[in-house]
């Protein structure tokens, strides 16, 4: 494998690189093994990344469930983890969790988590992820947990995270955060490293100053 990329953390069980990818998509490198998220093709050349052991979606709208980006980083023995509507798109093997579930992947628990709206909806008065949908991820790395918020608004289950080592929160209208559900989830989580992905713009400045130096906005 070549050197792995990406911001790099110690755990328990190993150094793991995080490399945000833009909008939604993360990539992560532990023990010698990739991890997609949410792989997205317009913001990232697939076929010039490391294939992938495992991908990640959260849910399947097309910039999170992108079947040019997954079928270019999937090799032959690729596992796939997905919310239970995305797992019908996606290969057989699939493990479909959906809120509240759990499995273990190479030795890391990975939990299903809440990712849903609290207030904004699409014009015809739904919801754009509706609860029960959509998954965020808790990734544990030993006692090093990660958290992929996915497409979310600051909602009162992000409270069970809290801590977290690293967390990754969606930041764009009309589908996830204003700035201040953003603050406001960042202060719910309270976690050390905070992330904002999945925006259009972003005032890292600002938002660092709202949060407070507890917390390292990257
Ligand atoms: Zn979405
Ligand atoms: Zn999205």
């Amino acid at each position: 494998m070549q050197n792995p990329q990406g911001d790099i953390y110690k755990t328990s069980v190993g150094d793991i690189y995080v490399l945000p990818l833009g909008h939604g998509s993360v990539q992560i490198t532990w023990n010698n093994k990739i991890i997609q998220a949410d792989p997205y093709s317009a913001v990232a050349d697939y076929a010039a990344l490391p294939k992938a052991d495992l991908i990640l979606i959260t849910h399947e709208h097309y910039d999170h469930l992108d079947a040019k980006a997954w079928t270019v980083t999937q090799k032959e023995n690729t596992d796939f983890i997905a919310s239970p509507t995305a797992a019908r798109d996606l290969p057989e093997n699939t493990i479909a969790l959906s809120n509240g579930e759990s499995t273990v992947w190479q030795d890391v628990k990975i939990d299903a988590v809440p990712a849903y709206n609290l207030v904004h909806r699409q014009p015809n008065g739904k919801f754009w992820h509706p609860k029960g949908w959509g998954n965020g991820y808790v990734l544990h790395f030993g006692d090093f947990r990660l958290y992929l918020a996915g497409d979310t608004e600051n909602i009162p289950e992000m409270a069970d995270v809290a801590g977290a080592d690293v967390a990754f929160l969606p930041k764009n209208l009309p589908y996830t955060m204003t700035d201040e559900m953003f603050v406001d989830a960042a202060r719910k989580l309270k976690p050390k490293v905070l992330y904002p992905y999945h925006y259009e713009t972003v005032d890292k400045i600002k938002l660092q100053s709202a949060v407070g130096k507890d917390i390292q906005i990257k």
